[in-house]
């Protein structure tokens, strides 16, 4: 699993993603011997820093925040790191890189691979990527030897039109086989889970369709606010920061045809197939089943908090959505008519993310029920974050005399059976970006698909506001009650996670 050796140029090196996630997970691969035998870490933005100021940064980084005790093996870490300071735009600065790039002393035996990360706000990336190919930086060897990739921070575009711009104007500049595309979540050891416990297991897969599954609920749910990303979230919104990337690729995961082995084209091909297959939005589904909503003030783990109006860098009079809710259907054999439900919004009761697939009842009540709809449903749940696990809600027999039935929960958490916390999203993609695994990346197809799910919603609220009107909710619920209106017409409710 050792990546060949490599130099790793960080752009927006900075920011508050490469301490708070890329610096970590490099770190822990160092730790574990994940990391190239030869590698070099470069930093560079237009902030500037010594190398010196750059160990600090990271040193501080690992050790005040978090919490790395193994000061020797930092410091052992941080001899690889160095850093250049330079404008975004200017070729000049390209070359002073690639310069202190060939004095890091690292004795590559090959020519040198390169991955190049961009931790930087999304219009720069266009700028970078083009100074990169100007300056000769993303040129690869025959057969990709050296290699060099670029990795791309979502967002990937602010709407369809702008993601084929992107697409367009980056693949004038490199290869396809260069473009990684984040989606952390895809990173995720829960996330990947999901494949394993589908298609490892043969008791899930036959009931895996529209004549057992009732429905398929999806909530990512967090309980902070903006925090200071108020400037980022105003012009995103919760549809673009959520929807578009993180809950579709769940989706797809979840409803995705399995694929013929697990390779990146053959994953990523069946997870496109299936958000093409999603039922194409209709004016009145537009309407109808999707609740947008904005938090006011409430109370979030007993603490008064500010509603979004009250949080930094939000305008007074802000119509940004930090929460949507939705009900869609997917077209195909295998989900006819099973609803699908979908949620994510800030400050909300807790921070939970799970995938909850409900049976539907069996079809004859013989425990004394009065009927059918008096059974309770088998619900599998699948926790993402934070309490990774999964529970499998069965029904008993309860001991004494009578039929008494229980509902009863077979459960694992991963931090109790492998005695370890779940690697770092990061950590995952990182290793796999070094080691040319485009697997858990996403594909441009991808990322169109979903846009092309998203765009018809941004447009009707957009051009019709007067019929998606913006609900509130109190910071700490569940968010609005338009969204359990949503359930209630089917019969449902949302299956709001209990507190551990
Ligand atoms: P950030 O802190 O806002 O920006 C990173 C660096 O880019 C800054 O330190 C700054 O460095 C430079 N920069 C920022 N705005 C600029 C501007 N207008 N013009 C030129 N340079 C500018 O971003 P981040 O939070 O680290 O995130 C980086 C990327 O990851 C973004 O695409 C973001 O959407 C994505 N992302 C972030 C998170 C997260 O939790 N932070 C999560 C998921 C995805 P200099 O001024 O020194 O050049």
């Amino acid at each position: 699993l050792t990546p060949d050796s490599c130099g790793i140029i960080i752009f927006g090196a900075s920011g508050d993603l490469v301490y708070r996630k890329l610096i970590p997970a490099l770190f822990n691969l160092y730790t574990r011997n994940l990391m190239p035998i030869t590698f070099y870490i470069l930093g560079f933005a237009r902030t500037e820093m010594t190398d010196e100021e750059f160990k600090e940064r990271i040193r501080n980084s690992l050790i005040s925040v978090h919490k790395i005790s193994d000061t020797q093996m930092v410091e052992s870490f941080l001899s690889q790191c160095r850093y250049t300071s330079g404008e975004y735009n200017d070729i000049e600065a390209y070359r002073r890189l690639q310069k202190k790039a060939a004095g890091c002393d690292c004795d590559f035996t090959k020519k040198e691979n390169k991955l190049f990360y961009l931790a930087l706000p999304p219009q720069l990336h266009p700028t970078v990527v083009s100074r990169l190919s100007q300056s000769g930086l993303t040129m690869e060897g025959e057969n990709e030897d050296p290699w060099a990739r670029v990795v791309f921070e979502k967002p990937f575009g602010h709407d369809l039109k702008s993601a084929l711009e992107l697409d367009k104007h980056l693949t004038s500049m490199l290869n396809p086989s260069q473009i990684f595309r984040i989606d952390h979540y895809l990173g995720k050891e829960t996330v990947q889970s999901i494949l394993m416990l589908r298609f490892a297991n043969i008791m899930f897969e036959p009931l895996w369709n529209q004549r057992y599954i009732d429905n398929i609920q999806i909530t990512v749910a967090e309980s902070v606010g903006v925090e200071h990303r108020g400037g980022y979230y105003e012009k995103a919104g919760c549809l673009r920061d959520m929807f578009q990337n993180h809950m579709l690729q769940m989706l797809s995961l979840v409803t995705m045809e399995p694929p013929t082995r697990f390779k990146a084209h053959c994953v990523q091909s069946e997870r496109v197939k299936l958000l093409h297959a999603i039922r194409p939005w209709s004016e009145r589904t537009l309407k109808d089943n999707i609740v947008r909503a904005q938090y006011v003030e409430g109370k979030v783990n007993n603490e008064d908090v500010h509603g979004y109006h009250g949080e930094p860098n939000i305008a007074p009079d802000s119509t940004t959505e930090t929460f949507v809710g939705m009900k869609l259907y997917i077209d195909n054999w295998r989900w006819q008519d099973v609803p699908i439900y979908m949620r994510s919004g800030k400050r909300l009761s807790m921070r939970e993310s799970e995938i909850a697939v409900t049976f539907k009842r069996v079809p004859h009540s013989l425990f004394g029920l009065e009927s059918q709809h008096e059974m309770p449903s088998n619900i599998l749940v699948m926790k993402i974050q934070p309490n990774e696990g999964v529970d499998l809600t069965i029904h008993t027999k309860q001991p004494g005399p009578k039929a008494c039935m229980a509902s009863l929960s077979l459960s694992f958490k991963y931090s109790e059976v492998f005695d370890t916390v779940p690697q770092d999203a990061y950590e995952r993609l990182l290793l796999d970006c070094m080691l040319g695994d485009r697997t858990l990346f996403l594909s441009r197809e991808g990322v169109e698909a979903a846009w092309k799910i998203v765009d018809p919603v941004l447009n009707f609220w957009r051009d019709h506001p007067e019929q998606a009107p913006l609900h509130t909710y109190s910071a700490g619920s569940w968010g609005p009650k338009a969204s359990d209106e949503l359930l209630l017409r089917n019969g449902h409710q949302w299956r709001n996670p209990p507190e551990e």
